[in-house]
């Protein structure tokens, strides 16, 4: 019976392994390469850490470029980069599994040119927005 519980220890050990790995390479920041701290999701559906996100989004500026993500390359236009609950969760239980310290949590600083304004905000909606929608 040992064996046979030993032999099933180390397969779970191993499962376990390999999840963890998995998890790591999905909650990995393509930038810092890290496991992402405070996650920003863009609309093609990449994401990044908030400040990682921050330093792209300055540099796109200062070369007169338009909001694009750093994987992919598509061009958003103006936009917000939504903050994601659900993969900070992960990452801070991924980081608490591999007891790696919980980072000070980044914030995201998104350029002004890069917000939308009142009058772009209207162009991609296929109806008017009301007086009580709200737009993130
Ligand atoms: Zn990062
Ligand atoms: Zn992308």
């Amino acid at each position: 019976m040992g064996a046979v519980n030993d032999k099933a220890k180390n397969i779970f050990e191993q499962m376990f392994t390999d999840f963890l790995r998995k998890q790591e390479e999905n909650l990995s920041c393509q930038i810092c390469m890290e496991i992402v701290n405070n996650p920003h999701v863009l609309w093609c559906g990449h994401f990044f850490c908030a400040e990682c996100l921050t330093g792209h989004a300055k540099a796109l500026v200062k070369q007169r470029d338009n909001p694009r993500c750093p994987t992919c390359r598509v061009i958003h236009g103006r936009f917000k980069p939504a903050e994601s609950y659900v993969l900070r969760e992960q990452a801070y239980d991924l980081r608490q599994a591999l007891q790696i310290p919980q980072p000070e949590r980044g914030k995201l600083k998104w350029p002004e040119q890069f917000i939308p304004t009142e009058r772009d905000r209207d162009e991609p909606l296929p109806f008017r927005i009301r007086p009580t929608d709200t737009l993130f």
